[in-house]
């Protein structure tokens, strides 16, 4: 697969927290706080691991995936279904936080929590993946996320991100995405519950059928 950056990256990750934890120590905090911290750092280190997961996942699977810096101009990344090349298209900011997060996606796709319709556009984006991938994101670097209401894993909710708008234009990011988390496995009738405002005819389409089934769906099998 088109992955060489996986490997800089994974070598960037083991250097960060060791750093971190050192620095508080060094500041001499309370305990409490000092604890504070550390909790904060096993999870951020959890996530990491996660996330070093997700490359190798990525790396072993069949399906390819591309890295494009898209640079910082558009203001957010996002991933596609090229339905020309049958590759998946990370397209990350150019900012690691921002690769972390659309890595997240990609992995989430690996494991069936998101799929692509027929024309390659997204199936089964929701909140719950949304969070997944910005507190995958927030484990690696909280460089961003100052001045928006987060100042810790706990708050990066499913009402935080519906709440999520494009710096550049003000205008809500999340609004059609699902409000249950959804997968392959999700019945065509809670589809629909999860996106009421989606224009996709899941009226039309029997209601136990799931997701896997709809005609033309890319998932991984
Ligand atoms: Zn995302």
């Amino acid at each position: 697969m088109g992955y060489h950056s996986g490997q800089i990256f994974e070598a960037e990750l083991l250097v960060v927290i060791p750093q971190r934890s050192y620095g508080t120590r060094k500041k001499g905090w309370s305990e409490s706080k000092l604890n504070r911290r550390l909790g904060n750092t096993e999870q951020r280190i959890a996530s990491l691991n996660s996330t070093i997961s997700t490359f190798g996942a990525l790396e072993r699977s069949e399906q390819v995936y591309s890295l494009n810096n898209i640079g910082d101009s558009g203001g957010a990344g996002y991933t596609t279904y090229n339905t020309d090349s049958g590759i998946i298209e990370i397209n990350y900011t150019g900012d690691t936080g921002n690769f972390v997060h659309e890595v997240t996606h990609a992995g989430q796709f690996e494991s069936g929590h998101l799929a692509f319709y027929s024309d390659g556009s997204p199936a089964g984006s929701d909140l719950y993946d949304e969070a997944a991938a910005y507190r995958a994101q927030y484990a690696y670097s909280d460089g961003g996320f100052q001045g928006i209401g987060v100042s810790g894993f706990s708050d990066l909710t499913t009402y935080w991100v519906k709440g999520v708008r494009n710096p550049k234009t003000g205008v809500p990011v999340y609004t059609k995405y699902g409000l249950l988390p959804i997968n392959i496995n999700t019945s065509i009738g809670l589809m629909g519950i999860a996106y009421p405002h989606h224009n996709i005819p899941y009226y039309s389409y029997s209601p136990e059928l799931k997701l896997r089934d709809w005609p033309g769906l890319i998932y991984k099998k």
